[in-house]
């Protein structure tokens, strides 16, 4: 494509898509990059997006963050998982928990022990045996790599947090890297007759901006990879059919409990996310189902306590640029694409993205080969999220609304529908080569929502009735006992103003 060597980065945009690019390059590629990031104070950043999944841990600890200067400067507490009410069914609640459940034997997950055991007992319950919804429903939380004298796995756990803040804190940590910033609106934007590529991006006070490669983070406005590229848009919103959120902040609750709450209502869903100061809500609809008027009095109606702001809306479309990577611009962020909030995958999938960029990173010229890699692995990346997503609504049996019912009969992909259909026959349920979501994560929304398998593994028959009692009865005593000493939540976050925690 280019013989021209990259030197000079231009990453246009300063949302938490835009830093969280600056640092890693920065981090990693600083000595060997001039990197510049270009944000508008006019326009500002979408202001929403506080929950996160563990892989965050990674990237952090990957540019150096200190985790309890990160978490004071963010008001970020503690999430070890999502709890979903009213999906299966209206007064339902299950949880999407982090971690390992149980036991896992070779050849066979520990949820065909529990399929076996509730084949007998219908009230058995899945989460018994998971240390992070115990430990979430406790209000407990502790940073524990095992179960004490076991190789039993520990807590896993993300955050939540102000994603402005961890913006702002992350910038402070680019700028002390070497990334130079520039305040100001972009307005022109000015392509090689020759090649198409983009070589400068002009303000609205005629600054030129010069670059070899550009990062689009202008957010859902897309200003490179679509207004000047226009790559085109994969529509997902026939499955996943909400298009509008209403947010608003109120007051904290105590005790701030380590985890999200997804709550579904008759069009669409509400999340609460408690931080240090404040609790995040905001209910995720469909409009063709739901008036903005009557989602603002349903939102305030559900508040736990009294609004900190006026609701305010935001409209989005669920899909994905059917490229990332155009000539020399990579869009990350939500220029890239949107799902939806409900699995908190978009700070994630921006992470995962300034990863891929770094690992493809063509430093001798733009070669078609990184770019068609970087755009194949997006894809497949996407596609899986989409599916898991699409999984919550296909498998409601909720009969209350038209969403619902609508939600019910949609087609879903087919790679879902193979998945859905082995879990439902047999029990078993596989991770894609690299796919972010566990086996476990996928058994947690099935089992939940109402979908429990056939079958079981033959092993789980290989014992005998009272040895299949007590391995359950013992993992729940081990997991019961643990989080019994655990100190509260609470307890970790006033621990954070100290000196240094464990
Ligand atoms: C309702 C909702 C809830 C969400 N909840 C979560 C969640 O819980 N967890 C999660 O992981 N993600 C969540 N997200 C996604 C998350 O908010 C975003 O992925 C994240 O904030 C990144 O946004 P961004 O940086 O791409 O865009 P933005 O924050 O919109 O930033 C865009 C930047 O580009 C700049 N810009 C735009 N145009 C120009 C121009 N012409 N000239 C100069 N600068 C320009 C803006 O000034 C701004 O700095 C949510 C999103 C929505 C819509």
């Amino acid at each position: 494509m280019t013989e021209q060597k990259i030197k000079k980065v231009v990453i246009v945009g300063g949302g938490t898509a835009g830093w969280i690019t600056a640092s890693l390059l920065a981090k990693v590629l600083g000595k060997v990059l001039d990197i510049t990031l270009v944000e508008s104070d006019k326009i500002g950043t979408i202001g929403v997006g506080e929950a996160t999944i563990p892989p965050i841990l990674h990237f952090n600890a990957a540019i150096g963050l200190d985790e309890q200067e990160f978490l004071k400067a963010t008001k970020g507490t503690i999430k070890l998982g999502i709890e979903f009410d009213h999906w299966g069914k209206q007064g339902d609640s299950y949880m999407h928990a982090f971690g390992g459940i149980g036991k896992n034997f070779p050849f066979c997950d520990f949820h065909h022990f529990y399929l076996k055991v509730k084949q007998h007992n219908i009230k058995a319950d899945f989460w018994q045996y998971s240390l992070n919804y115990q430990a979430a429903k406790h209000n407990k939380f502790a940073k524990l790599n095992q179960l004490p004298n076991t190789n039993l796995p520990g807590i896993t756990y993300a955050y939540h947090f102000d994603a402005g803040l961890y913006a702002k804190h992350l910038r402070t940590f680019s700028e002390k890297m070497g990334v130079k910033r520039i305040e100001g609106t972009i307005n022109k934007v000015h392509q090689a007759e020759s090649t198409g590529f983009i070589h400068s991006v002009q303000l609205e006070n005629e600054q030129i901006i010069t670059g070899d490669l550009f990062i689009d983070c202008t957010g859902l406005s897309a200003l490179l990879i679509e207004k000047t590229f226009s790559v085109g848009f994969e529509d997902y919103s026939h499955w996943l059919p909400c298009d509008r959120a209403m947010a608003v902040p109120s007051e904290r609750i105590d005790p701030i409990i380590p985890y999200t709450k997804a709550i579904a209502h008759a069009h669409g869903w509400q999340w609460r996310i408690p931080l240090q100061h404040r609790t995040g809500n905001g209910l995720v609809y469909s409009s063709k189902h739901l008036s903005d008027e009557k989602a603002k009095s349903l939102l305030l109606k559900n508040l736990d306590a009294t609004p900190l702001e006026e609701p305010r809306i935001i409209a989005f479309k669920t899909g994905r640029r059917r490229k990332q990577w155009h000539r020399n611009v990579v869009a990350i962020g939500l220029s890239s694409g949107f799902f939806e909030p409900l699995e908190s995958t978009n700070i994630h999938l921006i992470q995962s993205a300034a990863t891929r960029l770094l690992k493809c990173f063509p430093h001798q010229g733009i070669k078609e080969e990184d770019v068609n890699e970087f755009n194949r692995q997006a894809k497949i990346e996407s596609e899986q999220m989409r599916d898991f997503i699409i999984l919550h609504y296909k498998l409601t049996q909720r009969d209350d609304s038209n969403f619902w019912r609508e939600c019910q009969r949609m087609e879903v992909p087919e790679s879902l529908m193979r998945k859905m259909a082995l879990f439902a026959q047999t029990g078993k349920v596989f991770r894609e080569q690299d796919e972010l979501f566990t086996e476990i994560a996928w058994q947690q929304v099935m089992i939940g929502q109402g979908l429990i398998p056939k079958d079981y593994h033959p092993l789980v028959d290989s014992l005998s009735q009272q040895q299949l009692d007590d391995l359950m009865n013992n993992l729940k005593t081990i997991i019961d006992k643990t989080v019994e000493k655990m100190p509260s939540h609470n307890e970790f976050l006033t621990q954070l103003s100290k000196p240094k925690f464990v």
